[in-house]
């Protein structure tokens, strides 16, 4: 069956989206591992060594948007000092609930807190992070635009935005290779670990609709960011991109 995910309109996106990441929560963690053998603690550590929290006890505060079961905050914390706070802002209460229990566990429930939120129009006040980042997040947003817009609104002067994404593979036989993989392994993956294969058809189809990392440094300048730049990972099956509220 093909995912018409092209024709959804633009309100009818996010809930979508939530469906999947509904279907998907308790089995979230184990299913990234499986998908990206391992890859995806790679790239996050990358963009946790770029962000590169102070390691002193001098106030720092991350919004971790879209940070479901809060991976990139947790990472964060562990190499971070004293004064580091990490909020994660999710709009799925199941995926922050899996991420409160890891914080539990990890004893990092007083460096990492939970918040329920639309990456669209974040309940934060003006220049309130040191930091925003979104980790395969960004292509889940409706209106990118808008979340653009609202992670230079809540930094600080000084303040950084990273987003890690899947990217476009233009490597001649790593393409072909991640084609086969994308629409015959990932769903089927999806189908006998979630019992969920439309999910996963549904996440493979946002990455091929997702622009091209130049297109989208554009838009990250469009919202008003200073020394835009990106790097991809992996052959471009992944790229980090960063910019500054100056
Ligand atoms: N950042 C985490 C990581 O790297 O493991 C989770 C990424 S997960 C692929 C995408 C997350 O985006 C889901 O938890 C989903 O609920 C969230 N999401 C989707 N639309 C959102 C929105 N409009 N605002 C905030 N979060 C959103």
């Amino acid at each position: 069956t093909h995912f018409g995910f092209r024709d959804v309109p633009l309100g009818e996106k996010q809930t979508l989206v939530n469906d999947v990441f509904h279907s998907v929560a308790s089995r979230y963690d184990l299913m990234n591992d499986l998908m990206s053998g391992g890859l995806h603690r790679v790239w996050k550590d990358i963009m946790i060594n770029t962000l590169n929290p102070p390691k002193s006890d001098a106030p720092f505060a991350l919004l971790d948007v879209a940070g479901g079961t809060g991976d990139i905050s947790f990472r964060a914390a562990k190499r971070a000092g004293s004064g580091f706070h990490a909020t994660v802002c999710d709009i799925n209460g199941d995926m922050l609930e899996v991420g409160r229990q890891r914080a539990l566990k990890q004893y990092l429930d007083d460096k990492v807190s939970f918040v329920e939120g639309n990456a669209e129009k974040l309940a934060f006040p003006d220049r309130s992070f040191d930091a925003y980042t979104i980790a395969f997040g960004i292509r889940n947003v409706p209106q990118i635009e808008l979340a653009l817009a609202e992670a230079h609104r809540v930094l600080k002067h000084g303040g950084r935005f990273l987003c890690l994404e899947f990217s476009t593979v233009e490597m001649p036989g790593l393409d072909k290779l991640y084609d086969l993989f994308s629409f015959n392994v990932i769903p089927q993956l999806g189908r006998a670990v979630t019992g969920d294969a439309e999910s996963y058809r549904y996440l493979v189809e946002s990455i091929r609709q997702f622009p091209r990392p130049s297109a989208y440094a554009e838009m990250i300048s469009a919202a008003g960011f200073s020394r835009v730049s990106w790097q991809t990972l992996s052959g471009g099956i992944v790229a980090l991109h960063s910019g500054w509220r100056l």
